[in-house]
């Protein structure tokens, strides 16, 4: 029997050439696609992946118990240096959002709130990379040339061939210590371009302790987000 097509939550089209398919936490379903793709192909690679996407529907309702699609309504709870905050709403206030125990969002602003929040992580992640960058460049001696925070959704940070670096804004939901592993692991790649044997020697060199952020960014990651 043929398996029912499954529901497409998001579409993201962009210059790549191949198809990517990713299952949220909250079950979402995210398609990434060529920009010239129609439809009919993006329906046909979902509908041959339907028995994968709903295995790994089950399995991570199994692992993120109780996650759902992002309301901005009192009560919800959004990470920051790896501990969660719950919004609260109050009536007016500038800036719009602020993180005093809770994060308070003013009530006229609810109904942008998640421009405000990626505003709010971005400029988080602006200062902590900031400043994690500035004291490793002068400890270790690296040549960063632009940091860019950005809106990536699958990659923690990216290191370009002009010694630019790009981190995503939901990096300041993580705790302190694994943003500095992203930040040691982008600074590594000024000095080697791949993930071969002497880049992780370079990051343990610089962060011996690296293997738990990793693993720990494993296992939440897929939470830091906004969705
Ligand atoms: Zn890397």
């Amino acid at each position: 029997m043929k398996n029912k097509r499954p529901v497409i939550d998001r579409v993201i089209r962009s210059k790549r050439k191949t198809f990517g398919l990713e299952v949220r936490p909250n079950g979402d379903l995210i398609v990434r696609a060529p920009n010239t793709a129609s439809q009919a192909q993006i329906d046909a690679v979902v509908e041959r992946k339907a028995g994968w996407i709903k295995s790994t529907r089950i399995r991570l309702a199994q692992e993120y118990p109780g996650v759902t699609t992002r309301q901005f309504i009192p009560g919800e709870t959004f990470w920051y240096l790896g501990e969660q905050y719950t919004l609260s709403l109050i009536d007016r206030q500038r800036p719009p959002l602020e993180l005093e125990g809770c994060f308070r969002l003013s009530r006229h602003a609810q109904d942008r709130a998640r421009s405000v929040f990626i505003d709010w992580y971005r400029e988080e992640t602006r200062a902590i990379t900031h400043d994690l960058i500035n004291d490793y460049t002068r400890r270790f001696g690296f040549r960063v040339n632009q940091v860019r925070i950005t809106s990536a959704r699958t990659r923690w940070g990216s290191c370009s061939g002009k010694n630019n670096l790009n981190f995503t804004y939901r990096l300041s939901m993580a705790p302190l210590k694994v943003i500095e592993y992203v930040v040691v692991h982008e600074l590594a790649h000024l000095k080697v371009r791949n993930h071969s044997r002497s880049f992780w020697d370079t990051v343990a060199r610089i962060k011996p302790d690296y293997h738990q952020d990793r693993a720990w960014l494993k296992q939440y990651g897929p939470l830091l987000t906004l969705d």
